[in-house]
């Protein structure tokens, strides 16, 4: 029986020293997520130790350009900026031309993703929506994101990689056959979070069992997948080990899942939540540090932008990845926030010993998963990575 967080930290470290180290328990977890701060170096050892057995030496990032095909969306979670109603100054669907106008100017500067985010199946609530639709020529919004990455792939250097909420089987895999990897991510397993005033209130899309649901049929369609958790908007510490481990049980099932994403919540103004409290640098450290001792053996990305001025921190939790950055274009969902600039990654990135390398929406373990999708993706796959499977794009100066 474990006793105390620092016999858990004493017997992780342990385990850690071994290279085939099997992941924490979850009791070993939320011990360790209890922890105090005093805890904290131990506990950053352990997690970088278990991220040197598994890549040692280099972190990743994916150089984007971000499409926000629509901002409509048919649910309200608590803590969104981003969506729109269709009347709401701001809300817009972009047409063809503005995404390929956006995708050459990435092109231009060396960007080989093109990440499609958009509100959930906004025609389902919105008529102004379905006329919309009906001009662009589409039947939903996910036939016209398939048009766009089918575009995207066929006419630019770019890849997609679209993250439209929750999809069907039929849906994966027409969308896997115009993008190498597709993402949705958990942001929790609490089923509190859906109660009357909670995070995810009238946000029926955030069910954890919908969204569990989507990413395991993705796994029965080895689709390369992202997902991730959300910290910080009202689950317990249970509870957000509980979403690691789901996302560890699907990854351990189906093997298609590429990256987690952690991410922390960030209050914005004029928002449900705009004065809830954001979880801090040893809470997001401390997590970070713990997803990495329950998943030893995955790709773990936390979003820079989120966390400066001190983002180069978060290595320290023992990270692989800086997930999409975009020279070009902001991020949509959190604009308050800029991502760095890529000069001052790489400085950062290589100050605390990694070398930084630009890789594709699919990792390179994931490459040959994604080209067997379709023809088209094997071959704009071959082109655009480089021998080891990284993009084979080199960064503009
Ligand atoms: S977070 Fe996503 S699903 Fe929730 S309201 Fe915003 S756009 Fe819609």
């Amino acid at each position: 029986m474990l006793k105390s967080p620092t016999a858990v930290l004493d017997l992780t470290a342990a385990q850690f020293a071994s290279p085939d180290a099997r992941p924490i328990s979850r009791e070993a977890a939320c011990h360790l997520l209890h922890s105090d701060d005093a805890m904290l170096p131990s506990l950053l050892a352990a997690a970088q130790l278990a991220r040197q057995r598994f890549k040692p030496g280099i972190i990743t990032y994916s150089r984007k350009v971000f499409l926000p095909l629509t901002n409509l969306c048919r649910d309200y979670c608590g803590y969104c900026t981003f969506r729109r109603d269709p009347r709401e100054p701001g809300a817009h669907t972009m047409t063809p031309d503005e995404v390929m106008e956006v995708v050459r100017a990435g092109e231009r500067m060396g960007c080989t993703e093109a990440l499609f985010s958009l509100g959930d199946k906004p025609e389902l609530l919105f008529p102004q929506m379905r006329d919309t639709l009906r001009r662009l020529g589409y039947k939903s919004t996910l036939h016209y994101l398939e048009a766009m990455c089918e575009k995207v792939l066929r006419e630019s250097s770019l890849l997609p990689h679209p993250n439209p909420g929750l999809m069907s089987a039929e849906w994966l895999e027409r969308l896997s056959r115009v993008a190498p990897s597709l993402g949705l991510m958990l942001e929790t397993t609490s089923l509190r979070l859906l109660a009357k005033d909670a995070a995810h209130d009238h946000a029926p899309d955030k069910d954890p069992a919908k969204r569990l649901h989507v990413i395991e049929d993705a796994g029965r369609r080895k689709i390369p997948f992202t997902t991730g958790i959300l910290i910080g908007i009202g689950e317990t510490i249970e509870e957000r080990v509980d979403a690691l481990i789901a996302i560890r049980d699907l990854q351990e099932r189906y093997g298609h899942i590429q990256e987690v994403i952690v991410q922390n919540f960030r209050a914005k103004t004029g928002t449900p939540m705009a004065h809830w409290p954001e979880p801090g640098r040893e809470e997001m450290l401390r997590t970070l540090a713990v997803a990495r001792l329950l998943l030893p053996r995955m790709n773990i990305q936390a979003p820079p932008n989120l966390s400066d001025p001190h983002y180069a921190d978060l290595l320290d939790g023992g990270i692989n990845d800086w997930g999409g950055i975009s020279p070009l274009t902001p991020d949509f969902i959190n604009p308050e926030k800029p991502w760095p600039h890529l000069d001052e990654l790489q400085r950062r990135t290589e100050a605390k010993g990694f070398e930084l390398r630009q890789r594709l929406p699919v990792y390179p373990e994931f490459r040959s998963q994604a080209a067997s999708q379709s023809p088209s993706l094997d071959e704009r796959l071959l082109s655009a990575a480089d021998g080891e499977g990284y993009a084979a794009t080199k960064r503009a100066a």
